[in-house]
C-alpha cells in the first residue's frame, strides 16, 4: 500500500485506539470514540477547504504545504496544472508564430469554417479586399465575392485549380482566388492579385493574333502570284520544282497562321463551351474520317467504329478541329501501309472517348509530358516535312479544358499511340437527331 493511504491508516488507528484507551480508563467510550471521530473528520474538512482556496485563486502557485493522502492530492494536482500551462504556453507561441507568418505573406490568406464564413485574415487580405475585422469576421465569403465564377467554383467542390474573379473593390483588377481545405472542415482561401500577369497575358494574345492575322493578306497575294506563276509556260522547265517548293512552303505559313489564330481564339474565349447546344458526334466523326481518306488517298487503312450514339454538349467547330487534328497526325506519323483507327464510345462510369489508335513510329515516354506544348515536337524536320505546325495537340488540350474534358495518350515507340479525349458524363447528350446505334465505317 502507498505510504501516504498507511499514514492515513495509522491516523485513524491511533484516534481510534486513543478513544479506546481513554474509555478504559474514565468510560464514556462514545463520547471519546466520537470526539476521536469528529478530530479525523475535521482534518479532511480543513485540507478540503485549502484544496478549494488553492484552486479558487486559480494560478500556477506553489500547493499548500501537507502530509498523507493530502500531501499527494496537492502534488498531483500541482503537477497536473504545470504541464497543462506548459502546453498551453506552447500552443499560444505556435499560433502566433503561424500568424506572424501569414500576416507577412504577400497574398491574402484567409481562414473559413465549414460555412465558408470568414474567422480570420492576414493583412494583404485586408488590403486586396478591404476588410475590416469588425465588419466582417463572421460573414460568408460568397457575401464579399459576388462573382458567379467564384460562386460556381464553391457549389462544384472541386479546388484542385484557382479561380480568376474581379476585385470586389476595383473591376479592373483580377484576382486569383484558391480554396483549400484542411482540418475537419475548414479552408484556407488564397487571394493573389494577377492583373499584372493577366494584363501580359492578354498583350501576348493580342499581339499573336494581330500579327497572324496582319500575315494572312500578304500570303494570299503571294499564293495567288504562285499560281499563276505555276500555270504560265513562258516560264522554263528549270522553274518548275522553285515554284512547287514555293507554293508548299505559303501552303505551309497558312497552315500555321490558321492554327495560330485558332489558338488565340481559343485562349481568348472565357470559360467553358456552352452546354446548350447537342453535337452529334457520330456523324463529326464520319466526316473528319471521310475528309481525312480522301486527303491520305489510301496510303492508310483508315478505319471508324461509333459504339456511342451519344452526342457532346459543346462547340461543334471546336470538337472537329480537336478530332481532326488527332486524326492527322496519327497519319502524319504513321508509315505507308500502317492502320488508323478511330472509335466513340462510352466508358462504363459514363465518360465519353474520342479514341484514335495508330500502328505509326510512336512516342518515347520522356516526351509524353510535352507533347501538349506549342511547338514541342520530337522531331521537328519530319513534323515539318509532313505539314505539321506543332500546335496541333496544344489546340486538342484547349478544346478539352474548354468541354471539361482530358487528354489520355498512351504509346510504344516503334508500335504506335492511342490518344484519347475522354469527356465527363455531364457532356453527354442524346437525342433523336443523333445517329444511333453501333456502326463502323470501314475503307
Ligand atoms: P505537329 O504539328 O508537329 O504534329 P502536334 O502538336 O500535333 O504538332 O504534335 C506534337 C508532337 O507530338 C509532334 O511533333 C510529334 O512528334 C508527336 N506526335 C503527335 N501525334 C503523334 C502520333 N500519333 N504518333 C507519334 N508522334 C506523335
Amino acid at each position: 500500500m502507498r505510504q501516504a493511504w498507511l499514514s492515513e491508516l495509522l491516523l485513524l488507528s491511533g484516534l481510534v485506539f486513543a478513544a479506546l484507551l481513554l474509555a478504559a480508563l474514565f468510560g464514556y467510550f462514545g463520547w471519546f470514540m466520537f470526539a476521536a471521530l469528529v478530530g479525523f473528520t475535521f482534518r479532511h474538512l480543513y485540507q478540503l477547504y485549502r484544496l478549494e482556496r488553492w484552486l479558487r485563486v486559480g494560478r500556477v502557485r506553489n500547493p499548500p504545504e501537507s502530509w498523507g493522502i493530502w500531501g499527494d492530492v496537492f502534488e498531483h494536482y500541482y503537477r497536473l496544472q504545470r504541464r497543462y500551462y506548459k502546453r498551453k504556453k506552447r500552443l499560444a507561441r505556435v499560433i502566433r508564430e503561424f500568424r506572424e507568418s501569414t500576416a507577412a505573406m504577400p497574398d491574402g490568406t484567409l481562414v473559413l469554417n465549414s460555412e465558408f464564413r470568414i474567422m480570420w485574415f492576414n493583412e494583404a487580405a485586408r488590403q486586396n479586399l478591404r476588410l475590416s475585422s469588425n465588419r466582417d469576421l463572421g460573414q460568408p465569403i460568397g457575401g464579399l465575392l459576388r462573382s458567379p465564377r467564384f460562386k460556381s467554383y464553391l457549389d462544384a467542390g472541386e479546388f484542385d485549380q484557382p479561380v480568376n474573379v474581379s476585385s470586389p473593390i476595383d473591376d479592373t483588377r483580377t484576382l486569383a482566388v484558391r480554396l483549400i481545405p484542411y482540418g475537419a472542415d475548414q479552408y484556407l482561401l488564397l487571394v493573389r492579385d494577377v492583373t499584372r500577369i493577366q494584363r501580359l497575358q492578354t498583350m501576348r494574345r493580342d499581339f499573336v493574333a494581330n500579327a497572324s492575322h496582319e500575315l494572312r493578306s500578304p500570303l494570299t497575294v503571294l499564293s495567288g502570284y504562285l499560281e499563276a506563276l505555276a500555270d504560265e509556260k513562258v516560264l522554263g522547265e528549270e522553274w518548275r520544282d522553285p515554284l512547287e517548293d514555293m507554293q508548299a512552303q505559303c501552303q505551309r505559313m497558312n497552315t500555321l497562321v490558321n492554327d495560330l489564330l485558332e489558338l488565340s481564339r481559343l485562349e481568348t474565349e472565357e470559360g467553358d463551351a456552352t452546354l446548350e447546344v447537342a453535337v452529334d458526334v457520330p456523324t463529326l466523326a464520319e466526316r473528319i474520317v471521310r475528309s481525312a481518306r480522301a486527303e491520305d488517298r489510301d496510303r492508310h487503312r483508315i478505319e471508324l467504329e461509333v459504339i456511342s450514339n451519344a452526342g457532346l454538349a459543346g462547340a461543334e467547330s471546336e470538337l472537329y478541329s480537336a478530332f481532326s487534328n488527332l486524326v492527322v497526325n496519327a497519319i502524319r506519323y504513321t508509315t505507308t501501309g500502317g492502320v488508323i483507327r478511330a472509335r466513340w464510345f462510352a466508358r462504363p462510369g459514363g465518360e465519353l472517348v474520342f479514341e484514335v489508335a495508330d500502328t505509326g513510329i510512336g512516342i518515347d515516354e520522356k516526351h509524353l509530358p510535352f507533347i501538349t506544348q506549342r511547338f514541342y515536337r520530337i522531331d521537328s524536320s519530319h513534323s515539318r516535312l509532313k505539314g505539321g505546325t506543332g500546335l496541333g495537340l496544344a489546340i486538342v488540350k484547349h478544346v478539352l479544358q474548354r468541354h471539361n474534358g482530358r487528354l489520355e495518350v498512351e504509346s510504344t515507340p516503334g508500335e504506335g499511340s492511342v490518344f484519347r479525349c475522354v469527356f465527363p458524363q455531364q457532356r453527354a447528350r442524346y437525342s433523336d437527331a443523333i445517329s444511333s446505334g453501333s456502326s463502323i465505317l470501314a475503307p
